[in-house]
């Protein structure tokens, strides 16, 4: 990828899964290599990683992606990380040990802090700020933007907890010996044998700590939560000489030239470059991404604010928003054996002409944007003696295509930003009743790309222009390979008589194969 003798390795570290994959120059995988992440569950609400295992199974996928691609290490040019978010360990800076496990972005253990925080007065003063987004000046818009409700899938309280619950993180505080790390700086610190402690905007804000309208780790949220600033990393451009690979871990130094937080980079490999640009990733959850261009956009509804990437000396903006369970959903219907593999869904929900009346909440972690309700329960309803399996998994699969509606007109009414292109990835995609009921509802044409791996497509991209070989974004090759979209759903005609959600990805509009090579 963008240069004659070499290939690009990037590396996906996912909510469940890390994924390797080696790219040559015309965009296509060379060779891959995946490994389960092992969560761990140590007290009911709490989700954690072992940061020595993670470490060690990151090695294992990049060792295996290059033996299967047939390569040496010396022929890959450059590395890109993408990295799940606002998962996050302490280490000490002196024996380069951490305090505790990584804290999952699912973890609940600071549920009550945040709670208490959300009803406190200092809130219910930020809350009538926000009713005045205008006339705020740039550091309260941040807060506003951020803290119009804490929330557990932010680092801040996560952190706080770690600093009020575990004495060695509070003592290494005390003597400058405490580093604070999300995945992609841990890993970057494991590389370059403890050399480099940074990470890059995207996941800086995407941790709701750091300030992204001033570009600063926010240091009024930072003091009145007690939050150290000297622990946090340095914040870097998205394409970066972040550092070269310990020669030892792979026998062969390897430069790396991009860390990206994965939401951040599947917009970026699904080439959303322009503003209006909507990206929606269906895996575990749902994130919906719509580009801001340069300008932040501050929310009521919830659409959280987060840099893009930098690149050079652009800047870019996303307004996000997200459904907690999509790919969750399915997966816990498959636990209750309503099938076996998520792939018969489909089939599952075009076996009955609709839901019978019945309806899904996907919920089980409350529900986000705009309703920001964290009690919302998960629930059928409208249950009857004759609801077969076919019924429940077609409810299931409606929730989730009635969440991208939600999530699709709180981000058209609140940014007022025209629609340009829509583009859809991740695991739950490759569903064609999802996708066409998707498009249905929004009434607007959707594109999914052949690779669905975009996260790590995207870090591909990036890491690729670290190498300084590409024009402004990826060379127009790469452009081309990427907007190779395998399939457009469109809204069916209104004179066709069909309702969405009737009979979505088949008969009157079968999704359009259009391979434009
Ligand atoms: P993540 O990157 O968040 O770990 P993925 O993008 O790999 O998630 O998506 C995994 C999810 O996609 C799983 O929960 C799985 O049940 C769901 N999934 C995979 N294929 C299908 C399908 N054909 N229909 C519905 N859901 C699917």
């Amino acid at each position: 990828m963008n240069t004659v003798d070499g290939y690009v390795l990037s590396v996906d570290v996912g909510t469940t899964t890390i994924r390797g994959y080696i790219y040559g120059r015309d965009g296509t995988v060379r060779g891959s290599s995946s490994k389960k992440i092992k969560l761990l569950y140590p007290k009911p609400g709490w989700v954690e990683i072992d940061p020595e295992e993670l470490w060690q199974q990151f090695v294992s996928v990049v060792k295996e992606a290059v033996q299967a691609a047939g390569l040496q290490m010396k022929q890959i040019l450059t590395l890109g990380i993408s990295t799940q978010r606002a998962t996050f360990t302490t280490w000490s800076k002196e024996t380069r040990k951490p305090f505790h496990n990584f804290i999952s972005w699912q973890d609940l253990r600071a549920t009550e802090l945040v709670k208490s925080w959300n009803s406190s007065y200092l809130m219910k003063v930020i809350h009538g700020c926000g009713k005045m987004l205008h006339f705020l000046t740039r550091q309260k818009r941040f807060l506003a933007a951020s803290i119009i409700k804490f929330s557990t899938q932010h680092v801040t309280f996560r952190l706080a907890w770690v600093l009020q619950n575990i004495k060695q993180a509070q003592e290494a505080v005390e003597k400058d010996d405490c580093c604070f790390g999300t995945i992609d700086t841990w890993l970057l610190y494991r590389l370059t044998n403890g050399a480099v402690h940074a990470t890059d905007y995207s996941n800086a804000s995407s941790t709701g700590i750091y300030d992204s309208y001033q570009l600063c780790w926010s240091e009024f949220l930072c003091s009145i939560i007690s939050l150290p600033l000297s622990i946090f990393p340095k914040v870097e451009n998205t394409s970066h000489s972040f550092g070269t690979s310990d020669p030892e871990i792979f026998d062969y130094p390897i430069h790396i030239k991009c860390m990206v937080a994965d939401q951040q980079a599947a917009m970026f490999g699904e080439c959303c470059f322009n503003v209006g640009d909507i990206k929606i990733t269906m895996g575990t959850g749902t994130f919906m991404d719509i580009n801001t261009g340069s300008k932040p956009h501050t929310s009521i509804a919830g659409l959280y604010p987060v840099i893009g990437w930098k690149i050079g000396q652009e800047l870019v903006y996303l307004a996000e928003g997200n459904s907690a369970d999509t790919g969750t959903a399915v997966k816990w219907a498959q636990e209750l054996s309503l099938f076996s593999d998520a792939a018969e869904t489909e089939a599952m929900a075009n076996n009955v002409s609709d839901s019978e009346g019945v309806c899904f909440v996907p919920s089980f972690s409350g529900l986000q944007a705009p309703l920001n309700d964290p009690r919302a329960c998960a629930s059928f309803m409208g249950l009857k003696p004759s609801t077969t399996k076919n019924h429940l998994v077609r409810a299931i699969l409606e929730s989730i295509a009635f969440r991208n509606k939600q999530l699709y007109d709180t981000m058209v009414r609140e940014t007022c930003i025209p629609v340009n292109n829509i583009r859809a990835d991740g695991g739950v995609c490759s569903n064609n009743f999802v996708m066409q009921l998707t498009s249905e509802l929004l009434n607007e044409k959707i594109d999914r790309p052949k690779h669905v791996e975009m996260s790590s497509l995207g870090a591909a991209f990036i890491a690729g222009l670290g190498t300084g070989k590409s024009s402004k974004y990826v060379d127009d090759y790469l452009i081309k390979t990427v907007s190779t979209l395998d399939i457009h759903y469109t809204p069916i005609p209104a004179n066709t008589g069909h309702k969405a959600g009737t009979n979505p990805g088949q008969g009157a509009n079968p999704p359009q194969d259009t391979h434009k090579h």
